[in-house]
Order: structure tokens, then C-alpha cells, then sequence
């Protein structure tokens, strides 16, 4: 019994810490019971509890909850003896956030809930509602349970939604605790003085070295505690933690007690160095926090805020206004460089042409060359031959004339001479006329003429191709040594564009940062008909009409019964350039059946295309980015579609919609073998959609459930080539229309119902249960503790934006629902960083 109210003392302490993943409290249990020295809790891996099993299934239907009851109970005085422990252990281990609930006080003057602090959760139960919960095992195992009519019970089996008694040692062998879809509440205390945050010792493996003295790592001294070691942990955020040695822990600074740690101290007065003027130690740390602990950035948000606005104006998300500019200049220089690199190539393109021709010019002359040269060549030949022919000729015609000559002397010689002429005559005869002879002699004076002209024609020609040859080389050189200039300024060129659009991509996550990394917007259906009990006085608004216990209730944007699917859309549609950037992007639908969550995220029924909601526009939105970055990006997308019904995911994008596994090493989410369809154009995504859609429908009708049961999750992924620098990026789009959220834990759930609400509880608790730990910078993050926030793991916290859409319905019959709602997105939204946030509190 002693161990068993420690064990319940402990368990509040961890649940006031915010401290909520299995294997921490599997982890402090197991320090707790070595430390306690109390034997070891029984192995409940393997083998099960010692558990009276019930005959079937608790049917809760109308009056039949008492015979459910009394058939699960041996004696009705057992019964009551047991109820009455159970209900006094229930009261001492849930959360704070749900026993404040009953306090909450009525006031006239409309409050804003902001943090949804404790004191806000609305009354939202009646006495005969079944509450969920989660039993932590110390053997690390986890039983969803509910307590209904003072009896708790766990659920045995997924499979066979068998819920069976719950057994009485188990109270003593590990921790319940409620899952309240509300529950992250009582972590989100504001940052002044708000109780430490609960850190999982084992998630983070510190070795601080003796001789090396980290920069990081300090002490404090906290009055009345003692000194403690401080470290700045990096994980994902970094996060200034203590180490407290009676819990074995790593515990986050809370800021009052930051300020006080050597390390805060430095970067405080750093900044204040560089700022003199911010004079607020704990603003500035708040803000050092939310930069990451980097003082520059810090400084800059400081700046950019300041700048524009000046100190008392800047609220909200106007400082991102400056930043919005300064993106809008550098998109401006983006796109000068961009041209100058088109420039720079077109002018080498020419040139290159130009050489192309050059070269062919040289080519076509080099042959003239040759083709003269041999002609020449052929010429000078001919010549030679005739010039030869006539010298003989001319050799032997000296002898003919003095043979004539000699014909008048005496008798002998007159007839010597007339057989010499005889012969000459026989011989002339024989070999040329004279005037062929003549002629033969025009011809080679022409000829030697023709030959004079050729040879100065071709020493001209040679005279002509040579100078030519010489301009060609060095016009050549010149070009060589341009095109080196030009692949140099081209290189320039593209360093330039490469820093420029990593910038670019930076500056637009910086001013989405800005604007929160988490944004959550709220919209009121078209509801006129109905008794309205929800005004929207402004956009930024949700306000309840009618009651005397007004509320008021603020969220990044409000949209009332009036608004658009475009209006809608466009709020989100920021976050889609960062898609395209590389970024995890996922926006979500939470809302009760009928509150317009399909509506919002794929369209009106039973047409979704006449009007399209958020995910058709966020494709298409993507397809026109794509091809307004095709000169500079390649980008390849692919769709997947699964549904999450009682923690089993399928792929509907198959013919034989298939349970698929989840798998994660790291940060990184796999699922195992899942569908993933291409899409080029907009025929290809409402193929996807309608083939998704109506294997929903067959999946659903076989397990005899309804679409609003379910979790419906697109997944698009984003492939992008930079084709000037060659980087990859990946990003992706997570659309989630999220199970109704309405409480179906009411007496009248059948058996399979309740297994159902306790696994869309479940879920949604844990998405809470996230939004919260990110929100509050925790070091450990519960995304294991569904398949939904597993899934979704990639897609919030670290560099991912998030939107949530909280859809309510304005009907008065609604107003309890709407309220938990409505409560749900104010904790989830993410409080503004630094300087903005404090104006906003001032405002
Ligand atoms: P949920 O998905 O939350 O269960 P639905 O989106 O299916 O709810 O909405 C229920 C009904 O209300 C549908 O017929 C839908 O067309 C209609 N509806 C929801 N929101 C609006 C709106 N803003 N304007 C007009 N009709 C709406
Ligand atoms: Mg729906």
C-alpha cells in the first residue's frame, strides 16, 4: 500500500512535469523501484497478468449499463468496495489539467484563452462519460483502458476489442494516465514561471569532459536546491537544461531560472552589447530561446521587428513584413542574375556559332588551296613539256634555212643541195609545216602567258589565304580567350545565383518561422439556419454568443460562417512554396463529424471538385510552382493515400486496399511498400483522389465503419533537380482529414464503437500531446504514441510547418463539442516568437 501512494505521488510529480512518453515513465518507474528498494514488479512481456477476464464484451446501451456492470462485478459489495478504491486512485492520478476542470469558474467578461491554461477547459463532462486512458506498465508495455461507471477496464486486443477488467496489481506495477484530448494544458504554463518540463534521460547521452570546458555547460546555484549542473542540449531546438540528480533527469531551465546560469548570462550581455536598448533580460532570453540560442538571429529578429514598426506598434507577425521585403529584393536580385546568367549564355552560344563558321571558312579555303596548288602543279607540268617540244623545234629549224641558202653554187653541190632539200623537204614533210609550226608557237606563247597569269593569280591566292589564315587564327585566339572570360563570369554567374537561391529559400523559412512554425486557423460552418452560438467579430477571433459565460477564443486566422474555399485556401497557401523548397509541410482538419473538415480539405459532398478545398488547390498551387521554376528546377511528384483506422494504416491507392507498416530510423518515416502513384498533371491527382476515395468507401463498408471513424492522410511528395547547380531537395505535402473528434465514450456505444473512440482518443491525444511538447520546446516529443503523430513525425516540429484547420459547427446543440474543439486549436497554436509575442500580450 506504501508503494502503491508513492508509486501515485510519483506519478502526479511526472504528470505535472508534462511528462508523458512510455519509456520515460517506464524509466523513472524503473529508477524509482531500484532506488526504493522494493522488489521487482512483476514480467507482464510473455505472459499475462493475472486478470479475471469478462464474460463478453460491456455492452453500455441504456439501462443495460447496470447489467453490464453487475454481470462484470462478482458481489455488488466487492463492487462498490473496489469502484470506490478505483474512483479514489483515478482522482489521485489524473492529470492536473483534468481535476482543475471541475473548478473552472464562470465569469461574465470574455476571456482570452491563449495558452489554454488549466483554468480555461470548459466543463465538458457528465458523470456518465467513459474516460480513456493509458496504463504505462513498468515492463514497458501499454494498455489503452477507460473508466465507466466507476469500473476501469483495459482493452486486451486490437483485434478483438476485447475490453477485460482491469487487474488490481496493476496499480502498483506502473502509472494510468487520462487521455484527454485537452491534456496538454497544464505544460503550457507561461514562460515567466512555469514548472520544468519533464526530459526523457535517456533520450539525450551527454558526456561532458572533465579537461575541455564546453561552452554550453555552466551551473547554477538555486536557492534552497542546491547547485546544479546547466547544459544547452541540441536536439532538433536547442534547449538549456539542469541535471537533477534526484530524478535522474535532465529537466529544462525554466527562464527565470535560465537568466540566473552563467552561460544565459553571456549570451544575454552579448546581445544587450549589440542592443543596447533592449533592456528586458527576460524578453531577450525568451527571444535568444526561440533563435536557437544564436545571437545574430536573435539580433535580427530583434531588428527586423524593431525597424518597421518600432517597439510598441510591432505585433503579431508584422515583423516579418521586413523580412518579406528584404525576400522580395532578393527575389529581385535573383532574377537580375538570372537574366545576366541568360545573357552570358547567349552571347556564348553566338559565339561559339561564329567559330563553328570560321572553322568551316577555313576548311572550305584550305581545300581552294590545295585544289590551286595542284592545278598549278599540272600547269607548270605543261608548260615544262611544250616549252621543251618548241626548243627542239627551234633546234632544228637553223638547219633548214642554210640548206636553202646554199642552192645557187655549182653542179655538184646544186644537186647535193636539191637531195639535202629533197631530204629537208621529205624530212619537213615528215615532221611540221611551218605553219603549224607557228601555230604551235602562238600557242606556247599563250600558254606561257596562261602560266605567268596563274603563277602571280596563285601567289596572289596564297598571298590572300595565308593573310587569311592569320586574321582566322587569331580571331580564333581572341574567341579562346573571350570564351574563357565568359565561362568565367558564367561560373561567377552561377555562384552567385546558388547563394542567391539558398537565401532566397532561407529568408522565406525564416518569415515562415516567424509567422510560427505551427499555425492554427478556425473555421465556423455555413450554418445560418440554426440558433448561431459563435460569432467571428474579427479574422482573428472566435468568440461564443448567447451564454452568460462569454468566451473568447484567438487563432491565427477565423473564418466565418461566410468564407470562401479560396479565402480559406488562402492562408495556407505560403506554406506550399516551402513544399517546393524542401520543406515537410502537413495541414490538418480536426473538427467533430459534420463540422466541415472533408468540406475544408477536399470539398463540398457529394461533388468535391465543383468547389475544391485545400488539398486539390495545394496540388495545384504546386503544379504552377513547378512549372514557374522549370528553367532553373526539375521537379518529379508522386502521390500516396492511406487511411489510419483503429492504429492500421492502408494504402488506398491499391486495388486491394493492404494494411501497410510503419518504419522509422531516426526522424526519417517509411511506409513499408505503400503505393506511390506519379502525377504530371491535374486529371492525374483526381484520378488518385477518386480511386482513394472509393476504395475508402469498400474498406470501410468491410469493416463496417464509417469515414468519419478514420484518419485519411495524402502524402505528396516533391523531388526537385536544380538544373544550374545540380542539389536535390525533397519535400513533402502531408494532407490529414482527421477522424470526428466528437466524444462517442457516452453510455450508449456498443462493444466495436468504444474500441474505435478509444483508438481516435488515442490519437488525437497524442496529437495534443505533440503540439504541446513542441510548443514547449521539450526535449522528448511523444510521436510513438500513435501511428497518426508517427506518421505525421516528419511533418511537425523541427524545420516542418504545420497548419491546423479546427472546424466547428455554430449550432447550439454543438456547443459543448465545439468548445473542446476550439480549446484544441488555441493549445496547439504555436505562441509567436520573442519580440512579436510579447506585443501581442501587450495588445
Ligand atoms: P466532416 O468532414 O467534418 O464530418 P463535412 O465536411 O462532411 O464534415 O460537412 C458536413 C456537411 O456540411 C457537408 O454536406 C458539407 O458539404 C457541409 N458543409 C461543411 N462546411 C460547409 C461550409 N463552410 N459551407 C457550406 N457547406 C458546408
Ligand atoms: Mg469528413
Amino acid at each position: 500500500f506504501k508503494q502503491h501512494n508513492a508509486c501515485n505521488a510519483f506519478y502526479c510529480r511526472l504528470v505535472r512535469y508534462g511528462c508523458r512518453g512510455a519509456f520515460f515513465c517506464v524509466s523513472i518507474f524503473s529508477h524509482y523501484n531500484s532506488t526504493m528498494g522494493s522488489a521487482p514488479s512483476t514480467e507482464v512481456q510473455g505472459s499475462q497478468p493475472q486478470t479475471r477476464r469478462v464474460a463478453s464484451v460491456p455492452d453500455f446501451r441504456g439501462s443495460g449499463s447496470n447489467q453490464a456492470q453487475s454481470a462484470s462485478r462478482p458481489t455488488g459489495r466487492q463492487t462498490t468496495e473496489t469502484a470506490s478504491k478505483q474512483t479514489a486512485s483515478t482522482s489521485q492520478k489524473q492529470p492536473a489539467a483534468s481535476q482543475q476542470s471541475s473548478s473552472s469558474k464562470p465569469s461574465a467578461a470574455p476571456r482570452i484563452i491563449r495558452g489554454g491554461r488549466a483554468d480555461a477547459i470548459p466543463e465538458v463532462r457528465d458523470p456518465n462519460d467513459i474516460i480513456f486512458e493509458t496504463f504505462y506498465h513498468s515492463s514497458g508495455k501499454n494498455f489503452t483502458c477507460m473508466f465507466v461507471n466507476d469500473v476501469r477496464y483495459y482493452l486486451d486486443s486490437y483485434k478483438t476489442g476485447e475490453w477485460l477488467e482491469f487487474p488490481l496489481e496493476w496499480y502498483s506495477e506502473g502509472a494510468l494516465e487520462v487521455d484527454d484530448v485537452l491534456g496538454g494544458s497544464e505544460a503550457s504554463a507561461g514562460q515567466g514561471g512555469e514548472a520544468p518540463s519533464g526530459s526523457n534521460a535517456q533520450a539525450v547521452n551527454v558526456e561532458i569532459s572533465e579537461g575541455k570546458k564546453d561552452e554550453r555547460e555552466g551551473v547554477i546555484k538555486i536557492p534552497g536546491k542546491g547547485v546544479f549542473q546547466t547544459y544547452i542540449f541540441e536536439h532538433r531546438r536547442n534547449v538549456h537544461c539542469y541535471y537533477d540528480p534526484d530524478e535522474s533527469a535532465w529537466i529544462k531551465l525554466p527562464l527565470k531560472w535560465e537568466l540566473k546560469t552563467d552561460v544565459a548570462k553571456k549570451l544575454v550581455r552579448q546581445t544587450q552589447e549589440l542592443c543596447p536598448q533592449w533592456r528586458d533580460e527576460c524578453d531577450l532570453l525568451a527571444s535568444l530561446r526561440a533563435s536557437n540560442y544564436n545571437v545574430e538571429d536573435c539580433i535580427n529578429t530583434f531588428h527586423a521587428t524593431q525597424g518597421t514598426y518600432g517597439p510598441e506598434v510591432a505585433a503579431g507577425f508584422e515583423g516579418a513584413l521586413s523580412r518579406e521585403k528584404s525576400i522580395i529584393m532578393q527575389n529581385e536580385n535573383y532574377d537580375e542574375m538570372a537574366a545576366k546568367l541568360t545573357t552570358a549564355e547567349r552571347k556564348l552560344e553566338r559565339r561559339e556559332v561564329r567559330v563553328k563558321k570560321l572553322e568551316e571558312e577555313n576548311n572550305y579555303l584550305k581545300s581552294k588551296i590545295a585544289e590551286v596548288e595542284e592545278l598549278l602543279a599540272t600547269t607548270k607540268a605543261e608548260c615544262s613539256a611544250t616549252i621543251a617540244q618548241v626548243e627542239v623545234l627551234q633546234r632544228e629549224r637553223p638547219v633548214t634555212a642554210k640548206s636553202r641558202g646554199g642552192s645557187g653554187g655549182g653542179g655538184a653541190s646544186a644537186a647535193a643541195a636539191a637531195a639535202v632539200a629533197a631530204a629537208a623537204a621529205a624530212q619537213t614533210q615528215e615532221t611540221i609545216s611551218k605553219d603549224e609550226l607557228k601555230r604551235l608557237y602562238d600557242g606556247v606563247k599563250s600558254m606561257h602567258k596562261v602560266y605567268l597569269q596563274l603563277v602571280s593569280e596563285t601567289k596572289t591566292q596564297k598571298e590572300f589565304t595565308s593573310k587569311k589564315i592569320t586574321e582566322l587564327k587569331e580571331s580564333m585566339k581572341r574567341l579562346k580567350q573571350c570564351g574563357s572570360v565568359t565561362e568565367e563570369q558564367i561560373e561567377e554567374v552561377r555562384t552567385l545565383y546558388r547563394r542567391e537561391a539558398l537565401q532566397r529559400k532561407l529568408l522565406y523559412n525564416q518569415l515562415q518561422e516567424l509567422r510560427g512554425n505551427i499555425r492554427v486557423f478556425c473555421r465556423v460552418r455555413n450554418e445560418t439556419s440554426a440558433k448561431m452560438s459563435l460569432a467571428t467579430p474579427n479574422d482573428q477571433d472566435v468568440v461564443t454568443v448567447g451564454g452568460n459565460d462569454k468566451k473568447m477564443f484567438q487563432f491565427d486566422r477565423a473564418f466565418g460562417v461566410n468564407s470562401t474555399q479560396d479565402e480559406v485556401y488562402s492562408v495556407v497557401s505560403p506554406i506550399i512554396t516551402s513544399c517546393a523548397d524542401g520543406y515537410n509541410v502537413s495541414i490538418m482538419a480536426y473538427g467533430q463529424t459534420g463540422s466541415g473538415k472533408t468540406y475544408t480539405m477536399l470539398g463540398p459532398s457529394p461533388n468535391p471538385f465543383s468547389n475544391p478545398g485545400v488539398n486539390v488547390r495545394a496540388i495545384q498551387e504546386l503544379f504552377r510552382l513547378c512549372a514557374e521554376r522549370k528553367d532553373t528546377t526539375d521537379y518529379t511528384m508522386h502521390i500516396s493515400m492511406v487511411e489510419i483506422y483503429n492504429e492500421c494504416i492502408q494504402d488506398l491507392l491499391r486495388k486491394d486496399v493492404k494494411q501497410v507498416d510503419l518504419r522509422s530510423t531516426g526522424t526519417k518515416v517509411t511506409l513499408v511498400d505503400i503505393t506511390e502513384q506519379p502525377i504530371g498533371k491535374e486529371k492525374d491527382i483526381l484520378d488518385a483522389l477518386d480511386q482513394g476515395t472509393s476504395n475508402r468507401k469498400v474498406a470501410a463498408t468491410k469493416m463496417n465503419s464509417q469515414s468519419s471513424r478514420s484518419h485519411l492522410v495524402l502524402i505528396l511528395t516533391v523531388i526537385g533537380k536544380d538544373l544550374v547547380t545540380g542539389t536535390r531537395t525533397k519535400g513533402t505535402l502531408t494532407l490529414c482529414d482527421l477522424a470526428g473528434s466528437e466524444r462517442v465514450g457516452k453510455t450508449g456505444a456498443t462493444g466495436e464503437q468504444l474500441a474505435e473512440a478509444a483508438f481516435i482518443n488515442k490519437s488525437l491525444t497524442s496529437l495534443g500531446q505533440v503540439f504541446a511538447a513542441l510548443r514547449d520546446n521539450q526535449l522528448h516529443v511523444p510521436y510513438r504514441n500513435s501511428k497518426l503523430t508517427h506518421l505525421l513525425m516528419p511533418s511537425l516540429g523541427g524545420d516542418a510547418k504545420a497548419c491546423l484547420f479546427v472546424n466547428v459547427s455554430p449550432n447550439e446543440s454543438n456547443l459543448q463539442e465545439t468548445l473542446s474543439t476550439l480549446l484544441f486549436g488555441v493549445n496547439a497554436r504555436q505562441v509567436a516568437l520573442g519580440q512579436a509575442k510579447k506585443n501581442v500580450a501587450k495588445k
